[in-house]
């Protein structure tokens, strides 16, 4: 029997939704959890008599209902759930045609960058890097050939803030596709399609998952048409989630709520530590009043998120920094329970190249925080000491 369950089309509050939205009960059985549909295929009653389903790479129930869950929360009208962030983003790539150029903004994830650098351009399909953050220069790059922006706010790894209305607002004056990365906040955070994107893409590796135990990616369309766009390319590539990939990234939203509360209450912490420190030349992260972004954050996000970047002053060696740390987990990756640390210029962003990376800010000096949900004091500790080891 197919099961479709109830589907909740809106709740008042997120955390409900985060619980009870796209298909949360089992209709046949009334378990409170979606069924691992693991099956590559489905019987067919009759020629053309499908019961919803025909083939898992098309659709499969358990992915379903993770993709009825993130529209859901982000506002749109259909997701899509695909193996990783990257895979997600490069069916939202594949509606670009030969010719056509992406803006993106200046921090844009690592991969984000290597897939339009080396894998699109194969097929024409080329980019301009944009100062989003300044909605005069983003303006300028608006060339005919430009089709659409891809942006991250906060963007990794500097957290530089992009006011979405305003680049949006742009961009559709000009026609442009307006695609948001909100890896870095989740709809908890921030809600992009509400601020004017069309599309919002995922690494749902990250806070969505949230326990570092699953890869794979999320993409969300505001409207029918770009949906039916979507469900197209996703089918015909073929880069979907699995069965049991989709539940844990279900059962990882569950508790998407609490753990982000602990997370930014945890980080708004570290910041503050960091940016009284005396050893600390630079903090970045948009939750502090001081920093640059702050405003405009606030007028878009609930709060300045979890990611923080900073860098030391002279005088303190980095390597030191990352080989004393005891908690703290030097790791790619961001957005599990546990507190992770990166150096983007040598890890994260490597494979931007070094000249672009000065460019833009990503210095060799510079280190980024993915904070936990541990015991706060234990984070600071960790983080006193080893900036105490790393003093030459
Ligand atoms: C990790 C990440 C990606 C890529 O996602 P994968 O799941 O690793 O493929 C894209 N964007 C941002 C902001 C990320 O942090």
């Amino acid at each position: 029997m197919k099961t479709k369950g109830r589907i909740f089309m809106s709740y008042k509050s997120i955390d409900t939704a985060l619980i009870h939205g796209g298909i949360s009960i089992d209709e046949r059985t009334g378990a409170v959890n979606v069924p691992i549909y693991q099956t590559s295929t489905f019987k067919q009653d009759g020629l053309g008599k499908m019961r919803g389903y025909e083939y898992s790479r098309t659709g499969n129930p358990t992915r379903e209902a993770l993709e009825k869950l993130i529209a859901e929360l982000e506002g749109g009208y259909a997701g899509f759930a695909f193996a990783s962030g990257l895979a997600a983003e490069t069916a939202v790539l594949s509606l670009l045609h030969s010719g056509d150029r992406v803006l993106i903004s200046s921090n844009v994830y690592g991969g984000t960058f290597r897939l339009l650098n080396n894998v699109f351009d194969h097929f024409n399909i080329t980019y301009t890097i944009s100062d989003t953050e300044n909605p005069e220069a983003f303006e300028n790059d608006i060339t005919f050939d430009v089709k659409a922006v891809l942006l991250e706010s906060p963007a990794n790894p500097l957290m530089t803030v992009t006011d979405i209305r305003k680049i949006a607002q742009i961009a559709h004056e000009h026609g442009l596709l307006v695609i948001v990365d909100n890896t870095f906040m989740t709809p908890y955070l921030q809600r992009p399609i509400s601020l004017g994107a069309d599309i919002v893409v995922h690494s749902a590796t990250k806070y969505l998952g949230g326990h570092s135990d699953v890869v794979a990616g999320l993409a969300i369309a505001k409207t029918k048409e770009l949906a039916d766009k979507i469900a197209f390319v996703q089918n015909s590539t073929g880069g979907v989630l699995p069965p049991f990939d989709s539940f844990l990234l279900i059962r990882g939203i569950k508790t998407l709520g609490v753990r982000l509360d602990r997370h930014v209450e945890n980080a708004l912490a570290a910041a503050n530590f960091l940016s009284s420190h005396s050893a600390v030349k630079s903090v970045h992260y948009p939750g502090l009043e001081t920093d640059k972004g702050y405003e405009i954050n606030k007028s878009q996000a609930k709060n300045g998120g979890v990611m923080i970047s900073f860098e030391l002053k002279d005088g303190y060696d980095i390597k030191k920094f990352f080989e004393s740390l005891e908690l703290i987990t030097l790791a790619e990756s961001l957005g599990g329970v546990e507190s992770l640390v990166c150096h983007p210029s040598t890890m994260t962003h490597a494979s931007i190249p070094e000249e672009i990376r000065k460019k833009v800010g990503i210095t060799d000096g510079l280190i980024r925080l993915s904070i936990g949900i541990e015991d706060i004091n234990d984070i600071l500790e960790d983080l006193k000491q080893a900036i105490n080891s790393s003093k030459l």
